[in-house]
Order: structure tokens, then sequence, then C-alpha cells
């Protein structure tokens, strides 16, 4: 057995289950969507209204955004935290929002209900630790550098400082394919399956890159028997100021909803899963 991992490890004690205010991740198919960052108040609370009504289990929002160049929108910090206290107040959705300091982690915890760890900080691990201290469950992207050894390796940080609260996000890894913004390795979902108690969802957003190729992505995921799905929705993706290329209308999202519902009636029972 390798000697990296151990605690994430399936075994007999261990029912593969994270609940968030009564959302059992891993029974249920579970959907958290929303924008890739806050923007402002109008545009999060539509969003999560129309997430909400679609069926939506979570919703997701960026108000720390780890951006490839100093030059973009960097996020609302605390204002975009507080907004989305908002929107879980008017919707009852808990909220999954990144956090990218270890300074940062208890003070978000006021505002998060799951503290998202992005792919660019999956290794950072005085931020793992952290979050292994925290009292919230972690939603832990993979790095788009990394292999599921080393994600697990992760994951164990996490674990071993006591919180065993952890959803695992494939979000598409670097290959030479360029058709997509990264290469969607459904297979990781297969792999970790076996391995794994820990939950596992997708994110075809990231993945993509693109929306018109979300609904298939989510379709594949949900087949391939992940735990749930994250994907971005923005009102007006044209006028997104992060990712709006691979943003779904409400209206996108809202038929994607109707056929992973759908799919999962017909799959769940493979899966044994709850519906969604
Ligand atoms: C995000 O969820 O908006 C994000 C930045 O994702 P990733 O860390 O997977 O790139
Ligand atoms: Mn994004």
């Amino acid at each position: 057995m390798k000697e990296n991992i151990k605690l994430v490890l399936k075994g007999e004690d261990r029912t593969r289950l994270v609940e968030v205010e009564g959302i059992k991740v891993g029974k249920e198919f579970v959907v958290i969507a929303g924008p890739c960052s806050v923007e402002n108040e109008r545009q999060t609370i539509e969003t999560a209204l129309a997430v909400k009504k679609a069926g939506a289990h979570m919703l997701r929002g960026g108000a720390f955004k780890p951006r490839t160049s100093p030059y973009a929108f960097q996020g609302l910090g605390l204002k975009g935290l507080k907004i989305l206290k908002k929107a879980r107040e008017e919707t009852g959705l808990p909220i999954v929002t990144e956090v990218m300091d270890p300074r940062d982690v208890s003070w978000v915890c006021e505002y998060a209900d799951v503290l998202q760890i992005g792919a660019r900080n999956m290794q950072n691990f005085s931020l793992l630790k952290e979050v292994g201290k925290a009292r919230k469950p972690v939603l832990l992207k993979r790095g788009m550098h990394s292999t599921i050894d080393e994600w697990l390796s992760c994951a164990e940080y996490i674990l071993a400082e006591g919180n065993y609260d952890v959803i695992l996000c494939e979000r598409g890894i670097r290959t030479f394919e360029k058709a997509t913004r990264n290469t969607l390795d459904i297979s990781a979902v297969s792999v970790l399956k076996e391995i794994t108690f820990l939950p596992v969802i997708v994110d075809p957003s990231h993945a993509a890159g693109r929306a018109s190729l979300v609904p298939s992505l989510s379709l594949a995921a949900l087949a391939a028997g992940a735990d749930g799905l994250m994907i971005e929705v923005h009102i007006n993706p044209e006028t997104a100021l992060s990712d709006r290329e691979q943003s779904l209308r409400p209206s996108e999202f809202e038929n994607l909803m109707e056929k992973i519902r759908k799919l999962n009636e017909t799959i769940r029972s493979f899966y044994e899963r709850d519906s969604a």
C-alpha cells in the first residue's frame, strides 16, 4: 500500500457521505451551480434564484478569484462574501466559495457552507492544513497538472488534521488537446470510486471552457457514477467578469437539469443513489 494515503482509502467502517445543511453528498446526486465570480448583488441573487428554481442544491460563487493575470478581476473579497450570505438568506441554498489564503480560512468559514480549494491551490499545503482544522466541508479541486495519487495525497492532508468532510472535484487536466480548455478525465471518477470513500463530483465548465459542451460532459459524468456536478451559470454570460464563455444561461441550465433528472432516474439504481 502507498504510504502517502491511508485515511482517504475505502474501508468497511466508512460511509461515503458528506453532509451539507442536510444535503447528503455521496447519497443523492448533488448539483452546485452559480456564477464563476460574485460581481454584484443583483447578478448573484438573480442567478441564485434561477439555479434554485431549476433544482440546484447549492450555490457557488467566487469572492476570491485566482486569476492568471494580476490585472484581471480579482473578486470582491469580503463584500462578495456578504452578497453570498444574502443569496443564502433569500434562497436557502448553502454556499460553496473558494478560499485562497490560509489566513482567511477562519473568517471565510462564517460565510461559507463549503470551502472550495481551487485547482491552482491544490498543493498549497499550509492552506490544506488550515481547512483541515476548520469545521466545514471542503471541496478539493484537482490540480490541472496533478495525478490522482497527488490529489489524494492532498485530501489526506485535510483528513490528517481531523476534517473528514472532503468532496473531490475533477475539473479537467492539461493535455496536448487544445479543442477544450482542459481534458475532462472521466476515468478519474471510476478510479477514485475504487480507491476512496470520499464523494467525487465533476466540474464540466472548467474542463470544457465552452458552454455548448457543458451539457454532454455533465451527463457523461453522471453516467460514469459521479456524485454530483459543479456548473457555472450567469444571468448574462456576455457581461461576466470571468469565465464568460463557459457559463450557462439560466434557461440552458434549466434544460440541463431536466436531462440530469431523467438520466439519474434511469441509472440511480446502478449506483445506489437517491433521486436528484
Ligand atoms: C472556479 O471554480 O471558478 C475556478 C477558479 O476553478 P479551478 O480552480 O478549477 O480553475
Ligand atoms: Mn470559473
